[in-house]
C-alpha cells in the first residue's frame, strides 16, 4: 500500500533519509521507533507531501505519489497530481491543529465538503458517525478550545478519517497530552486498528504500546531502517547492536 524506494531528503549538507526503502502493506499497522533525529517525522512530512524530495520514489496502492507518468515517462508531479493523491492519505499530529473557530462536527465536515465535494447533508451523517465512533457524540457542537487535549485529538482522528483516507501517519499522537487522557486515544488507534480496514504508520515513543498493537516495528537510525520486524523480533530479540542501545536507554529512562 506504501512503497517507498531509495527516498532521500536533504535540508543543506545534512541527509534527513538517506536512501530509505520501506514497503508498507495494506491494513498493517507499522510502528516506527528511534532516536530523535533520525527521521521519523521526515518520512511521514514526506508521505503526506509536505516536504519534497530529493531522491527516489514513493507509491501509494501501487500508484506514484511523488511523481507521475507523462508519455510513458516518470517526472516529477506537478500540484493537480498531489491535490489528487494527497486525499488518500490522512494524518493526525502531536497538537491537534483543530480549527478553533469551527466546532468539532464542522472540523469533520470542511474537508469532505470543500475538498471531496460532499452535499453537506452528507458530510454531517458521515462525520456523526466517526464523532460517535471515537465516544463523542455529546461534544459534536462545542469549540475545540471547551474541550480537553484528550477530546480535542479524538476530533482529529475522526476528522481525518472523515475523508476515507487509505493510509493514515500518526506523529507523537500522545505527546502533547496529560497522562491521564493519553489511555482515551490509545483506545481509539486500537478500535481502527481492530475493526477499520486501514493502513497505519505511527511514530511513537510509547514502546509498550508500539509492541501491543504493531504488526511490524522500524527502528529508525540516520536516516535509515537499521532494523524492521515483528515486536517480538525488535523488543525482544533486536539483532542490531544500536537497537539494543536504543532500548536500554529507553527501558533505563522509564
Ligand atoms: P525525528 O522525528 O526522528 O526526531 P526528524 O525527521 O524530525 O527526526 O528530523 C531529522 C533531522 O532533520 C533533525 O536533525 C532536524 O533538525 C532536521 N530537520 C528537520 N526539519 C528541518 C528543516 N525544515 N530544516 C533543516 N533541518 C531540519
Amino acid at each position: 500500500m506504501v512503497r517507498l524506494s531509495n527516498v532521500t531528503k536533504r535540508y543543506g549538507d545534512f541527509t534527513v533519509l538517506d536512501g530509505l526503502d520501506l514497503d508498507v502493506r495494506r491494513n498493517e499497522l507499522i510502528s516506527i521507533i528511534g532516536p530523535s533525529g533520525s527521521g521519523k517525522t521526515t518520512v511521514l512530512r514526506v508521505l503526506m507531501t509536505l516536504e519534497q524530495i530529493d531522491g527516489g520514489m514513493i507509491a501509494i496502492d501501487g500508484e506514484p505519489l511523488t511523481h507521475m507518468e507523462r508519455g510513458g515517462k516518470l517526472v516529477p508531479a506537478n500540484d493537480r497530481h498531489l491535490r489528487r493523491m494527497r486525499t488518500n492519505i490522512g494524518m493526525v499530529f502531536q497538537h491537534f491543529n483543530l480549527f478553533p473557530h469551527m466546532t468539532a462536527l464542522q472540523n469533520c465536515m470542511e474537508g469532505p465538503v470543500q475538498v471531496l465535494g460532499l452535499s453537506k447533508k452528507e458530510a454531517r451523517e458521515r462525520a456523526v458517525e466517526l464523532l460517535e465512533m471515537v465516544g463523542l457524540a455529546s461534544k459534536m457542537d462545542e469549540h475545540p478550545l471547551r474541550l480537553s487535549g484528550g477530546q480535542q485529538q479524538r476530533v482529529a482522528f475522526a476528522r481525518a478519517l472523515a475523508m476515507r483516507p487509505n493510509v493514515m501517519l500518526l506523529d507523537e499522537v500522545t505527546s502533547a497530552l496529560d497522562p491521564e487522557v493519553v489511555g482515551e486515544v490509545l483506545a481509539v488507534i486500537r478500535k481502527l486498528a481492530r475493526e477499520h480496514s486501514l493502513t497505519m504508520i505511527m511514530v511513537t515513543h510509547q514502546m509498550g504500546f508500539a509492541r501491543e498493537i504493531s504488526d511490524r516495528v522500524a527502528f529508525f537510525y540516520q536516516g535509515k531502517i537499521a532494523e524492521m520486524g515483528t515486536p517480538e523480533q525488535i523488543f525482544e530479540h533486536p539483532q542490531n547492536p544500536r537497537t539494543q542501545k536504543f532500548l536500554r536507554a529507553v527501558l533505563e529512562a522509564n
